[in-house]
């Protein structure tokens, strides 16, 4: 199949940001076995984007937009393609309802008016959900089967859309077509804990080693998955090949990897704890809970987790956990001290072989020059081992509590040296 490629950004035409979307799209659709017939760039004006789609919808049927969903007054995108289609613009609730519970949980609340304007999706159009932004990708076909696809311009979000979302119907969309790529298989190897520019520099030379597999990076907050896909091969190859490329991705990343496909750390550190015959209890101050939440999510978890201490107030810290007031004095409640002593105060209150500690600022205040909102002491028991770790995290509220109780679990998964 052909398609043309529509990169919508202003900046992209005076220079000022590199259109990598183009070439990562290039690369990916390729490997796909889509073609790309042309690639133009317009800037952000409506007019500009529904002449261009219109010219693509007649040459070669299909095309693949990035850039100008967001909510602001220069993201026309959408409503260019829906005005060129003849579609109305109408509410989806369950977006809105997704937009709101974001804003809610970020403490951004009324929700901006502008912000309703990306639950607002062409009729006939299907969402593609967006894990990492605010703005869906949108599917649509016209009453002739031609294929609008419009994606974000974050190229981490366009490229998480296309990896999950428009690759596997692009390709379904072939198979049924009759121009068979013979079956499309993925791996995903899971890491935590490595930056995705320093897991790039740990895999460098894998791509090709790998080829004509493709390699995606995708970032979460709960680490980076390195999705492995074989398009268009005979299942046997695809399956062999496959598991030589994650042997080799698993290599490379070693002990920042943790499992691989649906695997979750929570699981990974439960069995862990399991196969050393202990039990694990928490204490958790600045991710209130989330721990706790993570490890009762795994079913079976009742015969190693004990339970939880949500110590937020430093009374409870002190009075429950055994956190001498002195220590809290000196070096503040998010200190390594603290830390340490509420890891031990978890495994003697829990009567635990192993526990795991968080105390942290989650923000948006309370942060100081010495310890910037962010700033998260972690640390993790194992009889009498313990390893203390802090962490200064990216990000709103909820990503750094998020963050903070992936970063636990990791760290006791490092210290029992667990897959
Ligand atoms: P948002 O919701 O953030 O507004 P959007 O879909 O409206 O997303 P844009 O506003 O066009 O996208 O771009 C968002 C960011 O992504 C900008 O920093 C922009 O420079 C970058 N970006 C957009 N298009 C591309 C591209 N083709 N290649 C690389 N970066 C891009
Ligand atoms: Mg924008």
């Amino acid at each position: 199949m052909k398609l043309d490629l529509l990169t919508v950004g202003t900046e992209l035409l005076l220079g000022h940001t590199v259109d990598t979307n183009a070439a990562e799209l290039g690369r990916a659709l390729a490997a796909a076995g889509v073609e790309i017939d042309r690639h133009i760039t317009v800037a952000d004006r409506a007019d500009a984007i529904r002449s261009a789609v219109a010219e693509s919808l007649a040459r070669a049927g299909a095309v693949l937009t990035t850039g100008g969903l967001g909510p602001t007054r220069d993201d026309v995108t959408k409503t260019a393609v829906a005005e060129l289609l003849g579609r109305a613009l109408v509410l989806d609730d369950a977006l809105l309802h997704g937009l709101e519970e974001r804003f809610r949980t970020l403490g951004r609340w009324p929700m901006p008016e502008v912000n309703r304007s990306q639950a607002m999706i062409p009729e006939g159009a299907t969402v593609l959900p967006n894990p990492r932004g605010t703005a869906p990708g949108l599917w649509m076909e016209d009453e002739r089967g031609r294929l609008v696809m419009m994606l974000p311009g974050v190229p981490r979000e366009m490229r998480g859309l296309l990896v999950e979302e428009v690759l596997p119907r692009l390709v379904a969309r072939q198979q049924r077509a009759g121009g068979a790529p013979a079956v499309v298989l993925s791996r995903t190897v899971r890491t935590t804990g490595i930056p995705e520019s320093a897991l790039a520099e740990r895999l460098a030379g894998v791509e090709e080693e790998i080829a004509p597999l493709t390699l995606a990076y995708l970032p979460s907050v709960d680490g980076v998955d390195l999705r492995i896909t074989a398009w268009s091969l005979p299942r046997e190859d695809a399956e062999r090949r496959l598991a030589d490329a994650a042997e080799r991705v698993r290599t490379r990343a070693g002990d920042h990897c943790y499992g691989e496909d649906g695997a979750d750390l929570a699981a990974v550190v439960l069995d862990a704890v399991r196969r050393r015959r202990g039990r694990l209890g928490v204490a958790e101050s600045c991710t209130g809970g989330l721990l706790g939440e993570r490890l009762t999510a795994i079913p079976g978890a009742s015969d190693v987790f004990v339970g939880g201490v949500v110590a937020y107030a430093n009374g409870v810290k002190t009075d429950l956990l055994g956190v001498a007031p002195e220590i809290v004095e000196r070096h503040g409640a998010v200190s390594e001290e603290a830390v340490r002593l509420m890891a031990a105060g978890a495994q003697r209150v829990f009567n635990a072989y192993c526990a795991l500690a968080v105390t942290g600022i989650a923000g948006p205040t309370g942060g100081t020059a010495e310890k910037p909102v962010g700033t998260v002491w972690l640390a993790a028991a194992a009889g009498e081992h313990v390893r203390a770790l802090k962490r200064i995290f990216p990000g709103d509220r909820e990503e750094i509590r998020r963050r903070g109780a992936q970063a636990a679990l990791d760290l006791l998964r490092r210290l029992l040296g667990a897959a």
